[in-house]
């Protein structure tokens, strides 16, 4: 008879033949920082996560560098600054953090949060242009570089990772790499961000450029795209309700993927968990494994610190 409990019997044969693990160096935190002096804002529909200042963001880097989570995604916040702008707010936090942490630093390059209309591109009338938004993409990305940027990670337009290549290539940045936001879908999963990075857009929404939630081989076309463009890792965003489509990507490409855990998954977790209806760790130590399960490499999530706790604690 086929016993399946033979090797479900106590925690050391469990362990050993354990398929999976989640481990502090999967692990990306994202953080916000806005303009301005002596903010340490709590973003209300996502308990737990703060925006800062420049000046108090070290209270949050103290922390992440404590964790031994190492790598960070740079959101900006707010307007003000040019995204390409050699002094701008993500550009001078990259700088800082680069200056006093041992951290890698991965930055997002995407127009929405500096834009007043808050769509990813330039626009005309009401459409989003795609080539003349390119670009700034090159600007921004080679302006992040610049100012420490260890991988620089763009979000959707046709056509972005080779140029941005070019362009990161063209300024001495041949070894910066790519991470693509490749299949980034138009979800109802960014909401808590959008309260968090003030993006909403002011008309319309992103589906002419982010990706219909109902298509999964469309991704698959867009993952190879960009790693014919040069990408050198490649993203599912968001992550739960993706999995189907990180599993083929991992499956189908050889290249290093990440998954983005995004801030409605993390809000439901910790909404449920406030109410005292889930257990917290459980459920979201089960989340990181299924995104190990499916394939990811990398997992970039709110959650990164109390992981790297728990992992530590284990
Ligand atoms: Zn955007």
């Amino acid at each position: 008879m086929q016993r399946m409990r033979r090797l479900r019997v106590n925690e050391n044969m469990r362990s050993l033949v354990r398929e999976t693990s989640v481990e502090i160096s999967d692990l990306v935190y994202p953080i916000f920082v806005e303009e301005g002096e002596n903010i340490a804002e709590p973003i209300p529909s996502m308990p737990g996560i703060n925006r800062y200042s420049i000046d108090r963001i070290d209270e949050e880097l103290d922390r992440v560098a404590e964790s031994g989570v190492k790598s960070i995604p740079k959101h900006k916040d707010e307007c003000g600054s040019e995204a390409y702008n050699d002094n701008g707010i993500t550009q001078q936090a990259i700088r800082h953090i680069k200056e006093k942490y041992d951290m890698l630093v991965i930055a997002d390059v995407c127009l929405c949060e500096y834009t007043s209309h808050g769509h990813c591109g330039l626009i005309h009338g009401t459409e989003i242009l795609n080539d003349q938004t390119l670009d700034l993409l090159c600007k921004m990305s080679v302006s992040l570089a610049k100012a420490g940027a260890d991988i620089i990670a763009p979000s959707m337009m046709d056509g972005r990772v080779g140029a941005i290549r070019k362009s990161l290539d063209e300024n001495g940045f041949i070894n910066v790499p790519i991470m693509a936001y490749s299949a980034k879908y138009a979800s109802a999963y960014y909401g808590p961000f959008r309260d968090a990075a003030d993006s909403a857009p002011a008309f319309g929404d992103r589906k002419t450029y982010q990706m219909d939630v109902a298509n999964g081989q469309e991704a698959m076309r867009e993952i190879q795209a960009d790693i014919e463009e040069g990408a050198d890792i490649v993203m599912v965003k968001p992550g739960l309700a993706f999995l189907d489509v990180a599993k083929e990507a991992a499956l189908t490409f050889n290249c290093p993927l990440a998954v983005y855990n995004v801030s409605g998954e993390y809000s439901m977790v910790k909404a449920a968990a406030l109410n005292g209806w889930i257990d917290e760790k459980r459920i979201v130590m089960e989340n990181m494994l299924a995104f190990k399960r499916a394939g990811a490499k990398i997992i970039i999530t709110y959650h990164a610190l109390d992981v790297a706790k728990w992992i530590k604690e284990m």
